[in-house]
């Protein structure tokens, strides 16, 4: 991991956390192909049985990528927020913007990371908690205000996972410019053991459907947007000063429409979670070194428009990719690593 300066005030920050193998995957005879060889380094090796198709392959059966940070089966839930997102709280504490999300095909640990469970609780409960805390130690004469709303994207249609009966609601932009989902339900004065109970409940009510790929596949983007705002007295009346906005995001499942073999309603619903997944892909892409020079087009999609205060400008950015370690998921950890490799 890159220490100093460099690393605190990099833009854009990307951590790839391989899961245990799970039972199932043992028992269809799978073996493990990825493995973590450092605190950056991760190797996949190609599964290939046949001898004949490695020979005529000619290419290494093993290939290396490079994270900012990398996490295997070792990585407590604790570890893993402690290095991709406590260190945010202090800068939307002063007003900046942050988003951390968590990317991947189905079942390789997204929700994990953000939710988690009652016993583990994920990165949502964890930050919330540590942010109700920093704000009682500030020492400032300012007053905070914290509050938190949890949306799904869904079709690129929003839903208010704490009030669903809401129904479909619209991005508006306030007079300052800032991007508003209208109408949602922002939850405020709340301690930080509710809000664990709170998020249990609101995912309950994301759409999830059966799909050929995975019995639970989940289809929508959920994001838990944290807003806190600095007052301060001026001349006796309250003002508020800063707004830094968290963003936490579990994504749809990466893995390809294709792959699915959906078609109809689900097939709409891949190219949907596509767009949406593309579109931030060339977000993120253009605040990396690689892509330096790209046009950023926020509009491309819900997900981005959501997005656009709180990635690139003063905003950092962390990104956790997940894949299994399992070699029936050779293919989709691949397409993952590639796309969240940092190396030049
Ligand atoms: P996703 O949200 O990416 O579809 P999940 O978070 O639901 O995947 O994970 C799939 C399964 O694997 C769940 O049963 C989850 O509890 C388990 N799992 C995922 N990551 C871990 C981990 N790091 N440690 C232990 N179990 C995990
Ligand atoms: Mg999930």
């Amino acid at each position: 991991m890159k220490e100093g300066k460099e690393s605190r005030d990099q833009q854009l920050t990307v951590a790839l956390r391989i899961r245990p193998i799970s039972m199932v995957e043992l028992e269809e005879g799978a073996t493990l192909i990825a493995h973590k060889v450092d605190e950056q380094v991760v190797v996949l090796m190609d599964p290939m049985e046949d001898p004949e198709d490695i020979l005529r392959a000619n290419r290494s059966r093993e290939k290396s990528y490079v994270f900012d940070m990398a996490f295997d089966f070792t990585a407590t839930q604790e570890m893993v927020y402690r290095a991709t997102t406590k260190g945010l709280i202090e800068g939307v504490i002063s007003g900046y913007n942050a988003t951390v999300f968590a990317y991947g095909p189905t079942g390789c640990g997204k929700t994990y990371t953000m939710l988690g469970t009652d016993h583990e609780p994920g990165i949502y409960a964890r930050t919330l908690h540590d942010l109700f805390r920093a704000i009682e130690e500030t020492s400032d004469d300012m007053e905070y205000e914290v509050s938190m709303s949890y949306l799904e994207i869904y079709n690129e249609m929003i839903r208010d996972l704490l009030n669903p009966s809401l129904g479909f609601l619209e991005l508006r932009e306030d007079a300052k410019g800032v991007i508003q989902v209208a109408g949602i339900t922002e939850v405020s004065t709340i301690n930080a053991k509710e809000v664990m109970q709170l998020l249990l409940k609101g995912n309950k009510q994301r759409m999830q459907e059966p799909t050929a790929a995975n019995q639970t596949s989940s289809r929508s983007h959920a994001v838990l947007q944290v807003t806190v705002r600095q007052k301060s007295r001026i001349r006796n009346i309250m003002q508020e000063v800063r707004v830094g906005r968290l963003f936490m995001i579990d994504l749809a499942g990466s893995e390809r429409a294709s792959q699915t073999q959906n078609r109809g309603q689900r097939m709409k619903e891949g190219a949907h979670i596509n767009r949406s997944l593309l579109a931030l892909g060339n977000c993120i892409n253009a605040l990396s070194d690689k892509g330096a020079h790209k046009y950023v087009n926020y509009r491309d999609s819900k997900l981005t428009r959501l997005l656009k205060d709180s990635l690139g400008g003063n905003s950092r950015t962390v990104m956790i990719a997940h894949i299994s370690p399992a070699s029936s998921a050779f293919e989709e950890s691949r397409s993952t690593l590639t796309y969240a490799d940092r190396a030049k």
